[in-house]
């Protein structure tokens, strides 16, 4: 896709149907790959850490997760189609996966929540292969990249908040060859 610069991070300039359609061609083909849906919060914490900046800038796409991402590029002269938020494309990631039998890891949360979503993913994913849910108040994440890696799930999804989950991400996103993407506080949403 062609990129808007807004504060050095590069966004896609494409709609959310288009998007989703090449993250779904990605995963049939088993290309690893790191979404970012960044909202402003991000945007300017990235600005004011460089090595976090860095993190968002090696994602493969970063999508404007935020109306002030849009105004912003509005005011460069570059305007963007819409808003591609990181709830949206869980669920619709999650619902294609459902329907396309695909896997997916889900780790992140408290372990209230995590409950929660046991029960809860099953009965509104039923095609879907979950083959991880784990919190996301480890202390050591070795076990867990561990079990991502012998899982090979075709997704993973990380609620664990900015900047942690981009840089979980970033760091253990090599021992699959699906997408990875951090989905902020949409465990603690989807588990109702
Ligand atoms: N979270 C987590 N581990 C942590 C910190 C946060 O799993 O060490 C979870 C938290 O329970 C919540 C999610 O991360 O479900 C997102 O938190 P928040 O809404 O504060 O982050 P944001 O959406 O602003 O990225």
């Amino acid at each position: 896709f062609p990129t808007v610069t807004v504060l050095e991070i590069p966004f896609i300039k494409t709609t959310q149907a288009q998007f989703l359609t090449t993250l779904q061609q990605r995963i049939t083909q088993q290309e690893n790959t790191f979404v970012v849906t960044a909202n402003p919060e991000i945007v300017m914490y990235a600005h004011e850490h460089p090595d976090y900046q860095a993190t968002i800038q090696g994602a493969d796409f970063v999508t404007p997760d935020g109306i002030g991402i849009l105004n912003g590029a509005q005011i460069l002269g570059q305007p963007l189609p819409e808003r591609i938020t990181g709830f949206d494309t869980l669920q619709a990631l999650l619902t294609w996966g459902s329907d396309h039998h695909r896997s997916a890891y889900f780790v992140g949360a408290k372990p209230e929540v995590v409950a929660k979503l046991a029960t809860r993913l099953p009965q509104a994913y039923p095609g879907l292969d979950i083959v991880g849910l784990k919190d996301g108040y480890f202390q050591d994440a070795a076990p867990i990249v561990a079990d991502i890696a012998a899982k090979q799930p075709d997704m993973v999804f990380a609620a664990l908040g900015f900047p942690k989950q981009e840089n979980f991400i970033a760091t253990h996103r090599q021992v699959t060859q699906g997408l990875w993407m951090g989905v902020g506080g949409s465990f603690d949403v989807l588990a109702g």
